[in-house]
């Protein structure tokens, strides 16, 4: 008796070293892909298509939740429905049981007595007139109550059915919620494991340089395809109304991993998420989008060679192409691209070449 358990228990540890020994090697096909698939795309890219995912998930998540403000406020108006259905019915069923009672009391033999005790034949017809009128009005009453009834219960059973559509959504916001806090959290784990590993970090910011190159390019094209009459007055507005602390200014500042001087190519100002972003002047908006390590951007081109920039914004307002006065909103601050929390990157450019911004503002 003492054998058959053991041997059982040998079995399952045999087979539990067999899935163990399986799953390792699985492990180590996923890392393989993983690291295939990290040589394939670059830092932005990835940091990107996070992104992305986190943008829309956001914006269902907005949309679930005024599903369920509408649905809490039609909620809310149903039950309001109810308690007046309810009270009115209270009223005509005590309307009705008054004269149910009285009828009981006093019976047909009342009704005959009066046609009975009619003086006349053309007394007789009104009486029997008025009796007719008052058994209407009961019958009126009966139905009258009889409907309130019916309306009462097709509330409650719209109220049934919104408050199951409120769980479902509710439910249906709450696992959007999850899916955007690991969106949230991979972008993290990215950009921390760029941070702890040099190389990857000189690629990442390599990534950076070569897309502020790449702008520089593209402006002065489009720059070239204009008047260059100047579109703004000249002098700028701050590009954040609610926020004037700058976190980081423009120019050379010393890497704390990579142990060397790097340039910044415009001012950090931090502000928080959602907050707006304005036009330094007015212009024309030569670029909208995502731009690498930038994230969500937006160009303005001023006349005279002036060029702003504005990055890492979580939602983009002004149109490509559209003319826009000083002062209007354009976007709204985000953490898109290369960027660990919500913050403005402000750049001035000349002739596409990056300045500092705080002689301009
Ligand atoms: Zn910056």
């Amino acid at each position: 008796m003492g054998g058959v358990l053991p041997v059982y228990a040998d079995e399952i540890d045999e087979v539990k070293d067999q899935l163990q020994e399986v799953g390792q090697q699985i492990n180590a096909q996923r890392g393989k892909l993983s690291s295939v698939k990290k040589q394939e795309t670059t830092i932005m890219g990835q940091l990107q298509s996070i992104e992305k995912n986190i943008i829309s998930k956001e914006n269902e998540i907005k949309t679930l939740e005024q599903q369920i403000a509408d649905l809490q406020s039609s909620i809310a108006k149903t039950e309001e429905e109810i308690k007046e259905a309810e009270k009115n019915l209270a009223e005509q069923n005590m309307l009705l049981s008054d004269r149910l009672v009285y009828i009981y009391e006093k019976g047909d033999l009342t009704y005959l007595e009066v046609l009975l005790s009619a003086t006349d034949i053309k007394d007789f017809l009104t009486r029997y007139d008025l009796l007719s009128m008052i058994v209407e009005q009961d019958m009126e009453l009966i139905d009258s109550v009889n409907h309130q009834k019916q309306q009462l219960n097709s509330r409650k059973n719209d109220l049934q059915v919104k408050q199951n559509e409120l769980l479902f959504v509710q439910q249906n916001e709450k696992s959007k919620r999850e899916e955007l806090d690991a969106q949230k959290q991979e972008k993290k784990t990215v950009l921390s494991s760029v941070q702890q590993e040099k190389a990857q970090y000189e690629k990442a910011l390599k990534e950076l340089e070569q897309t502020s190159k790449e702008l520089e390019t593209l402006i002065r094209r489009i720059q070239a395809g204009t008047s260059g009459e100047q579109q703004g007055t000249g002098v700028f507005t701050w590009p954040t109304p609610s926020c004037s602390t700058i976190t980081s200014p423009y120019g050379m500042r010393y890497h704390p991993i990579l142990k060397y001087n790097k340039m910044h190519t415009g001012v950090d100002i931090g502000a928080l998420s959602g907050a707006n972003i304005v036009a330094a002047d007015s212009g024309t908006v030569i670029q909208t989008g995502w731009l690498g390590g930038y994230g969500q951007v937006v160009v303005i081109d001023h006349g005279g060679g002036v060029s702003t920039l504005y990055a890492h914004m979580s939602t983009i307002i002004a149109a490509n192409g559209a003319k826009v006065t000083k002062g209007e909103t354009i976007g709204k601050v985000g953490s898109t691209g290369w960027s660990t929390g919500p913050h403005l990157h402000f750049e001035v450019r000349i002739n596409g070449v990056h300045t500092n911004p705080m002689s301009y503002i």
